[in-house]
Formats: C-alpha cells, structure tokens, sequence
C-alpha cells in the first residue's frame, strides 16, 4: 500500500505557473523565506486579479511531485507556499505527501472554491465573492484574508469570518490598485479589533 502511495504521488503531475523564492508578504508570515509554487489554473474571475496569466492551465508545463520537490528542497526557505491560481482545482494530496516525506512545513494559500485536498501546516483562506468557496474549507483555514475593494467588502468579510473556525487569524489587505480601501480598513480596524492589518509588503520591496 505504501508503495503504491508513493509511486502515484510520484506520477501526478500538475500545471506549474512559475517557481521562484522570495519572502512571505502577506498575512501572519510576513518576511519568513518561503519557495512558492504557483499553479495554473483558475476560474474564479476577479477582475482585480494580479496574476491573471495563470488562469489557463493549458500553456504551462506540467512538473512532477518528485520534480517539484527537488526544486523546494533546493531552495532550502522555510516553508514553501503552493499558491495559484486555485491550487484546490487538483489534488494536493500527492504534492504535499513528497514535501512532507522531506520534512517541510507547506501552506497553502486558496479562495476555497474547491473540495479541500492536502496535508498543510498552515492554510491562507482568501475567499472571493465571484465563487463560493466549498464548505470543506472553513474548518480547515489558519487564516482568513479578505482583499478590500472598497466598503461593500466588509460584509462579505465578516459574513466570510462567521463561518470560519474561530482559531483562524483574521485579516484585511487593501486592494493593491484601490486608492482608498487602506484607509476604510484603518477606520474599519479600530472599531472593529478582531481584524488586522495584511499588507502586500513585497510590492513595496518591488519583488515577487
Ligand atoms: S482566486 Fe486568485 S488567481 Fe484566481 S482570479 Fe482571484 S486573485 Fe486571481
């Protein structure tokens, strides 16, 4: 049984968008060296999407478990972070059991929208309003990231919060495009104590 296991977590391959190591810019792991891997993939649809070149699976190379885990393992950063496009589109269970046989702590980071796979230590929750996420994720987040565009988002945020475990971190990051929802998220913090703050820090640092 355990060979099986380990010959289709070797054999599943998924549709990568690019890998690269840089820092954690968001959310509870701010600037900790994290290996990201981006999956194609996602049919979510936000308009204010910054990686909106990862929407289609279809122009990408597909990289093994074992491929990518190389590369991770390389990379020698703290965690690494499968993030999209919607990783939750595939299977994670294969990919994360190679990076966890090599001991690394991976998160995820997901709007949910799909039936929850994998084996994580750490799961960002950032649901979108232009898909529903799938119930399996709400006792499954570590944290919960709401993007604020402007104020009609904070009742999906706190609509979003009251189906979420009540561990998870809570947090609300500015739109990076919107001039005001920085602001509105100030204002919106100091009467309302138990969200922070998330800040896209790597946009500010000007790296990925
Ligand atoms: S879920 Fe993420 S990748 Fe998909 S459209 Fe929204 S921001 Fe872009």
């Amino acid at each position: 049984m355990e060979k099986l296991t380990e010959l289709n977590s070797d054999l599943t391959t998924y549709p990568i968008a690019e890998t690269f190591h840089s820092i954690q810019g968001e959310g509870a792991w701010t600037g900790v060296s994290a290996f990201f891997i981006r999956l194609a993939g996602c049919n979510v649809g936000c308009p204010w999407c910054d990686q909106k070149e990862s929407w289609t699976d279809k122009t990408f190379p597909k990289y093994s478990s074992e491929m990518l885990s190389t590369k991770a393992q390389q990379a020698n950063a703290s965690i690494v972070v499968i993030t999209g496009g919607e990783p939750l589109m595939y299977n994670l269970f294969p990919l994360t059991d190679k990076l966890r046989k090599l001991g690394m702590k991976i998160h995820l980071e997901t709007s949910g929208s799909y039936p929850f796979s994998g084996n994580f230590n750490w799961v960002t929750f950032s649901p979108k309003p232009f898909k529903a996420p799938h119930e399996s994720i709400y006792v499954k987040a570590s944290e919960l990231k709401i993007i604020i565009a402007d104020q009609k988002d904070f009742e999906w945020a706190e609509k979003q919060k009251s189906k979420t475990n009540s561990q998870s971190i809570n947090f609300l990051q500015p739109e990076w495009n919107s001039r005001t929802s920085s602001s509105l998220i100030y204002k919106y913090i100091c009467k309302h104590p138990e969200w922070r703050m998330s800040l896209q820090t790597h946009k500010f640092l000007g790296v990925r």
